[in-house]
This record gives structure tokens, C-alpha cells and sequence, in this order.
């Protein structure tokens, strides 16, 4: 059998040996569900690497496409008995492990390697890749004076074009890397063994969201009841403790060891049974006023700045909708932003916003962190509309409140007081299904694929799925809200 590793196995395989298994014989009976976010972060990962290119300008590229790894192998060792002082995915292997570095860069008589990463610091799993290439160019004969991994700086500011200089942190990791090797030939002879064997029989654990969410949760975990053990919200008992012990459902968990939250929980699903704080939801209700206006943002971040004075990662607004209703027993109005790609939108955006929102409405949102550090955000960077903004944050309340709070629960919560949880759960007439975007991370990808297209009739779809979407969002708050104020006069 021929046993080929890479290093994006070896890191599959330090995760959990059935993954590595997976990824070499995956199962007949499951194809991994598409994910536009893990695409979106796969691309940006790519565009990420070839800017940091920059870093060492005057690099030759020995490319993946069109090359053979024996040729990619070979095509590497020209460049270095050329003379070439810096590779970009210069390739090598060892006893069956083919490594692509990102950029090689001579260091006298010996090299450096740089791993480049789109995160914002060094993590113990970016360490164990560095550690696997460190140990196959030297087994291939490279002396490798210095290991670094390069990671974007998110104090950087953008102003007009990247600064690749600020942009990426290099942090000299080669200490590190080289404690970790004397453990690489033993970890690829074990995953060698794996890739010869049987399909592993490794259980479930912490292993399969840690490092990363694995692909095969949904084909590994399909014996874990729809209400489990692992649908229990906040900290306390040890979940797979008691899965490992045969306690996964809920008739199965010893109430006794969970903590008050968790045991309502577990006893409202086992009931199916409600429970409402008739007194706390109405101090709540009665803190809001009108006019009332539900509010909600959508946001998109990346790893380069799209723009300046905006930092890596930073969440920048997009659009926004709103229902605002002026009085007690008037119509529930609606109006909306959304940004064309292509240009900072936030100057724009914090205006109508100020225009849209009367200076004395009280503003509803769901998770209202979220809608302050944004509303804050905008305040700190347009000084001459902070008042205006300030204003509006100091009139914020959140209907996440009571649900939060378990003023008011629902069985079907499973503890959870999500919007997308608590909406289903309240209005069980409204729904998101239909939409074509369905959840903010979604938003956040047809954002960015507006900006990638220039098919008027693409732009237009993508810009009706955003405005539906958030919208939704506002007028499931409405009718949230209508719920609570019907559930009140009922038990009044
Ligand atoms: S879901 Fe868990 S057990 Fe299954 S392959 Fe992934 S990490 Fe391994």
C-alpha cells in the first residue's frame, strides 16, 4: 500500500486518527456538508499566504497546479542550486512525508522558514506544523538556522496601500519547533500504521470541535440523541464524562449534578413545560417607550483591511434594518441600508442611521454588545456625529433580556436563548427557512461575494437574499416582542 503523508495530514492526525483515516478513505455513506464560511475562510487563507510574499520580494514560486510532487520536489532543488534566496512553497520530502514551506528564505549557509497564518497569534497547533517541516528539510538536508510564524498583526491601521511590514508579526518560533520534532518520526510512524490499518475506532471527544470543528461530526456523532447531555448551556458537569459513563439523554443525567440552570433545563424538556416570570417580564416591558425601534446590524471583517483606517478583523457595518414603530397602536414602519461594495461604507451608514432613528426612541436589539461596540465603534471614528450616535446608545435595551435571564422559558430552548432558537420557540408561525441567507456568518460571504462580482443580475439576487435577511431579522424581534406583551395581559 502506497502511505503518502502531507503535512495537512500529519495535523489531521495529531486531531484525531479517524479523521487522518477519513480524509484518505472517506465513508461511503456521507459526503461533508457544503460550508460557504469555511470556504470564504480557505480562500482568505490563500490570499493571506500570497501577500505575505511581499515580505521577501523576488521569491519564485514552485507551484501546486500543474506540477507532480516529484516534480515540485525537484523543480525546488534547481532553484536552490541556482541560488535562489527565497522559494515560495518550496516542496521536500522525507520517508514518505511531502511538506510545502511557504516561504524558504537563505540565511548564509543555512535557510529560514516562515509558515504563514492568517490568524492573530501563534497557536500550539501552528507550532506542530512548523515542527513537521522543520524535521523533513533536515532529514533532506537543509540546515535550518531559524523557524518563524508569521501572523497578522491586528494593531495594524490600514492607511492607502498594506503595509505587508505591519500587517505580519514573524515570531521566531525555532525553540519550540525543535522541542516538538524529537516527537515527529514517532507521530508519522503511528500515523503511517493508521493509514495502513482498519478504520480506527475512536470514540467521540473534546478532539472532534478542538483544534478545529471536524467535517465528520455529523456522520461520528449521528448516535447522539436530538436532546442530549451536550445540549446542556453553561459550565458544570463534565459532558463527556457522562457520555463516556453512558449518560447522554436526558432521562439518563443525574439531576442532582447539574447546576439549577441546567436542571430546568432538562426537566422543561422532559415536561415539555414552560415557565414565565410574569413580574419580570413586565418590569421589562415597562422600561420601553415609543417611539420603538427594533434594530439590527450586519457586519463583515477580514483579515486584510478592506479599507483604510480599519484594523485586521475589525467588524465593520454593512447594513442595517429597522422597524420602527412611533406609537402604541400605530403601524410598525420599515427601513433599511445596505452598502454597494467597493467603498468604506460607514460614513454612510452612520448618517442615515442618525436619520432614521428618532433622537428620543427607545431601540431594541437582540445581544445589544454586539450593536453598542458597533454604534460605538462609528462614534469613536466620526468625532462630529459621536453625540448623535452616543445619544441612541444610551436608549439601547435588549430583548435577549428576559430570555437570557429565564424570565421566560420554552421547553424547546434546550437552554439556548439565541434569536434563532428563541424566534421558532415564540413564533412558531415565523421562520427563517426559505431564506437564502439564513445567519449572519452567511451575510458576512454574500458581502464578500457582492464585492467579487460584476454581474449586475448576481449583484442584485445577492442584494435582495441581504435585504430579506435582515430584515427578517428586525420583524422577528417585532413579533417576539408582540408575544411577550400577549403573554402578559394573559396571565394579568
Ligand atoms: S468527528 Fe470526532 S471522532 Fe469523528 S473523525 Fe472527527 S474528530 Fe474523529
Amino acid at each position: 500500500m502506497n502511505v503518502g503523508l502531507s503535512k495537512s495530514k500529519i495535523l489531521k492526525g495529531l486531531q484525531c486518527p479517524k479523521l487522518l483515516y477519513y480524509s484518505k478513505y472517506p465513508p461511503v455513506d456521507f459526503e461533508i456538508p457544503p460550508d460557504p464560511s469555511r470556504e470564504q475562510r480557505l480562500k482568505e487563507g490563500t490570499e493571506v499566504g500570497i501577500l505575505a510574499q511581499q515580505l521577501f520580494p523576488g521569491g519564485v514560486e514552485v507551484p501546486y497546479e500543474g506540477l507532480s510532487v516529484s516534480e515540485q520536489i525537484a523543480r525546488t532543488r534547481e532553484l536552490m542550486a541556482a541560488g535562489q534566496g527565497v522559494i515560495y512553497e518550496a516542496s521536500f520530502e522525507f520517508s514518505g512525508v511531502f511538506v510545502k514551506v511557504d516561504i524558504l528564505v537563505r540565511n548564509g549557509l543555512g535557510w529560514d522558514i516562515y509558515e504563514v497564518k492568517s490568524g492573530t497569534k501563534v497557536k500550539d497547533e501552528n507550532l506542530w506544523d512548523v515542527a513537521v517541516q522543520h524535521y523533513v528539510l533536515g532529514q533532506a538536508g537543509l540546515s535550518i538556522n531559524q523557524a518563524y510564524l508569521t501572523h497578522i498583526d491586528n494593531s495594524y491601521v490600514r492607511r492607502g496601500d498594506i503595509d505587508v511590514h505591519r500587517l505580519f508579526h514573524s515570531e521566531k518560533v525555532t525553540a519550540e519547533s525543535l522541542v516538538r520534532q524529537a516527537q515527529v518520526p514517532q507521530i508519522i510512524s503511528s500515523l503511517k500504521m493508521v493509514l495502513r490499518g482498519s478504520e480506527p475506532d475512536t470514540d467521540i471527544g473534546p478532539h472532534c470541535s478542538s483544534p478545529y470543528e471536524c467535517d465528520y461530526k455529523p456522520y461520528c456523532w449521528q448516535h447522539i440523541p436530538e436532546s442530549s447531555v451536550f445540549n446542556l448551556a453553561g459550565r458544570g458537569i463534565n459532558k463527556f464524562d457522562c457520555y463516556y459513563q453512558g449518560l447522554i439523554s436526558y432521562d439518563q443525567l443525574p439531576l442532582e449534578q447539574l447546576n439549577d440552570k441546567q436542571r430546568q433545563q432538562v426537566l422543561a424538556t422532559l415536561n415539555q413545560q414552560d415557565s414565565v416570570n410574569r413580574e419580570a417580564v413586565n418590569s421589562f416591558l415597562e422600561e420601553l417607550w415609543y417611539p420603538l425601534c427594533h434594530l439590527d446590524f450586519e457586519t463583515f471583517q477580514s483579515a486584510v483591511p478592506l479599507f483604510d483606517d480599519i484594523r485586521p478583523y475589525q467588524q465593520v457595518p454593512f447594513q442595517y434594518s429597522i422597524h420602527l414603530q412611533h406609537s402604541k397602536n400605530a403601524e410598525v414602519g420599515h427601513c433599511d441600508y445596505l452598502a454597494y461594495p467597493g467603498y468604506d461604507p460607514r460614513r454612510e451608514l452612520a448618517e442615515k442611521l442618525i436619520a432614521d432613528i428618532p433622537e428620543n426612541a427607545c431601540i431594541l436589539t437582540y445581544n445589544k454588545s454586539f450593536e453598542i461596540g458597533v454604534m460605538k465603534n462609528l462614534a469613536e471614528f466620526f468625532s462630529d456625529l459621536a453625540t448623535d450616535i452616543n445619544i441612541r446608545i444610551s436608549n439601547i435595551r435588549d430583548l435577549m433580556d428576559p430570555f437570557r435571564k429565564r424570565d421566560i422559558y420554552r421547553w424547546q430552548l434546550e437552554g439556548s436563548y439565541s434569536i434563532k432558537k428563541v424566534l421558532p420557540a415564540m413564533v412558531p408561525e415565523l421562520t427563517y427557512t426559505g431564506l437564502d441567507i439564513a445567519d449572519g456568518g452567511a451575510a458576512m460571504q454574500a458581502y464578500h461575494d457582492m464585492t467579487a462580482t460584476t454581474d449586475e443580475r448576481q449583484l442584485s439576487e445577492i442584494r435582495q437574499n441581504l435585504l430579506n435577511y435582515c430584515e427578517m431579522d428586525t420583524w422577528a424581534m417585532v413579533k417576539i416582542l408582540d408575544k411577550l406583551k400577549t403573554l402578559v395581559e394573559t396571565l394579568s
